[in-house]
């Protein structure tokens, strides 16, 4: 295991202890290639950020005050640069599962590393000295691919990493430690969870949800999610069958897997969460598009209707389908239902204003009518 040169340039550029942490660390131990590079500093990373940029060594991207971190460019020669983000070792108190931590900084390294998530990312290399230190054990675990928090409320006091574990497990192929498991079941009973999700952590929680769907695996990830139960932290109450959806792990947007579990909730509670997880009103309009088309029986056989679903992007129409079925068929029906004649025909006949539009519904729901199916099966339909 080879520390990359420019870090030991860095340790030996430093005017204080620095470490690497992070998931930077865990990839190099996987011999993985790292990608970004978290750097702690033992008293102040502004500091060590402005004694780099003195030097001539760094420029400095941004800097954070109220943090105390900042972000550099480190230049390895002239046309070839790492951006790498410096933090003082800070502490987090959490004064009540849920609630924002408070911060202090600097602290002794072990309680910066004692905030962390899990034990795999918990390992860190002093760069002054090439050398690990692993507190938390998280060597042991990485060996025998474990995920597992470094104490017992760590899943309350922040309900992101319940997603976060689920995303590392499915990633590198780990399991959530049978421990972990008791106290994700714990934490997801907690009556406070719901308010810790909604009042504190819904962003965090949406960014988390989309870095977790945004993964290729996304069958996998809706299938821990259920197994866990994790679809709880949104305070719904979720019984979607999802073999159809298990069936096309090809769905990849992460918006479109979420929908799909909350569709037999109330949608007014499921679209107010989707706002608070960021959900752009384009995906929000296309979505509520879905939802009104699900239920077959209250499919209006018209040319309104054919035009909400021909308005679905790709994605979305596939989803559609793929949760009914039936919609296929009915769509590809109407397809070939459209009226022959066109609206500058209509009027050039006489018609006038709404008649043009009466006219059209007429011969498409008169086509629609009409249309055998065992007569005639046009190639594009199953
Ligand atoms: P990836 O390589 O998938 O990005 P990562 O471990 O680098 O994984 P980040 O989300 O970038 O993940 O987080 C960087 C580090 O910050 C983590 O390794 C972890 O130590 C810490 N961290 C991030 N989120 C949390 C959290 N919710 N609670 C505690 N520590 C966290």
């Amino acid at each position: 295991m080879k520390l990359p040169e420019f870090l030991l340039d860095l340790a030996k550029a430093s005017n204080q202890e620095i470490y690497l942490v992070g998931g930077a660390v865990r990839d190099l131990i996987k011999r993985i290639e790292m990608k970004d590079f978290d750097i702690l500093c033992s008293k102040n990373a502004i500091s060590f950020a402005k004694h780099l940029e003195e030097k001539n060594l760094a420029e400095i991207i941004a800097i954070s005050e109220e943090f105390c971190t900042a972000k550099i460019k480190w230049k390895i020669n002239e046309d070839k640069f790492v951006i790498m983000d410096l933090a003082t070792a800070r502490s987090e108190i959490y004064e009540y599962p849920g609630a924002l931590p408070k911060i202090k900084f600097p602290v002794l390294i072990r309680k910066d590393i004692a905030r962390r998530d899990f034990t795999i990312n918990s390992i860190v290399i002093k760069l002054n000295r090439s050398k690990f230190y692993d507190p938390f054990k998280g060597m042991k675990d990485l060996r025998n691919r474990i995920i597992r928090v470094l104490h017992s409320k760590s899943y309350i006091d922040d309900p992101t990493r319940i997603i976060r574990a689920i995303r590392f497990a499915i990633k590198f192929d780990f399991d959530i430690s049978p421990e972990d498991l008791k106290l994700i079941e714990q934490a997801l009973a907690d009556e406070r969870i719901i308010g810790i999700i909604k009042e504190v952590r819904g962003i965090r929680v949406g960014i988390e949800l989309k870095r977790l769907f945004e993964f290729d695996y996304v069958a996998k990830a809706l299938y821990l999610m259920t197994k866990l139960n994790v679809w709880n932290i949104c305070a719904l109450n979720l019984k979607i069958n999802m073999k159809n959806l298990f069936k096309h792990n090809e769905i990849k947007s992460w918006e479109i897997g979420l929908f799909c579990l909350f569709i037999d909730n109330d949608p007014s509670i499921t679209f107010e969460i989707f706002e608070k997880l960021g959900f752009t009103s384009r995906v929000i309009n296309q979505l509520k598009k879905i939802l009104l088309l699900l239920d077959v029986s209250k499919i209006e056989i018209s040319l309104k209707t054919y035009k909400i679903i021909e308005s679905l992007e790709d994605e979305f129409k596939e989803c559609l389908f793929l949760l009914q079925p039936q919609m296929k068929t009915i769509y590809n029906k109407m397809k070939i239902s459209l009226p022959e004649i066109s609206p500058e025909e209509l009027i050039n006949q006489g018609f006038k204003g709404k008649a043009i539009s009466d006219e059209l519904e007429n011969i498409f729901k008169k086509n629609y009518a009409s249309f055998n199916y065992n007569d005639e099966k046009p190639a594009f339909l199953e």
